[in-house]
């Protein structure tokens, strides 16, 4: 009875019906969320920034924290909704947009989804932890409640490389061998 190409030509349609293309302002804010995760790189963090925007105008701000803050959940996007919640004092915010610049996790896609927002904007992928497509498409999966349009690979280059050079400075540091043990390649970092 499963006619499996027609289920995967579908499949692959509705995973690319909720992706738009980058509209002239991402950029600009791609880079004020590369500033925010800059704060998070110089205080030892993994450098992820993230901002909400409610029509033009930023209404919430967050970078990468865990470490300082003992929190698990403490990524840029999670910040950036609690701030942007305060400022709004609502705890949905409906028409507004998220811009990080890695990648959301499936955590910080659920928690985009609580939020209602209504249009994500990311930069650079994330091969491991990527919740946006790169692992698995939360925000294709209909079965779901809240679907925000979704933009990636804004300043893709310089997202990826802010963390690489972030990685590279902290391997530097802390003298690892060039080698990496048996079963570990060299560079594998989790990206949190
Ligand atoms: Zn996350």
């Amino acid at each position: 009875m499963t006619d499996a190409p027609a289920m995967a030509a579908e499949m692959t349609a509705v995973s690319a019906e909720h992706h738009d293309p980058q509209q002239p302002d991402d950029e600009r804010w791609m880079r004020e969320a590369l500033a925010l995760a800059q704060q998070g790189a110089a205080a030892g963090e993994v450098p992820v920034g993230a901002l909400v925007l409610q029509q033009g105008r930023v209404v919430g701000r967050g970078f990468n924290q865990p470490v300082d803050t003992h929190d698990p959940t403490a990524h840029a996007e999670v910040l950036a909704l609690r701030d942007a919640a305060r400022t709004l004092g609502n705890y949905r915010l409906p028409g507004c947009t998220l811009v990080v610049t890695l990648e959301p996790c499936a955590m910080c896609a659920g928690a985009i989804q609580h939020a209602r927002i209504a249009r994500l904007v990311f930069g650079a992928r994330d091969p491991k932890t990527g919740a946006c497509g790169s692992v698995i498409d939360l925000f294709g999966e209909y079965r779901l409640n809240h679907h925000a349009r979704v933009t990636g690979g804004v300043l893709a280059a310089e997202c990826g490389q802010q963390l690489s050079s972030f990685f590279a400075d902290r391997r530097r540091a802390s003298r690892a061998p060039a080698v990496a043990p048996a079963g570990l390649p060299v560079g594998h970092d989790d990206p949190r």
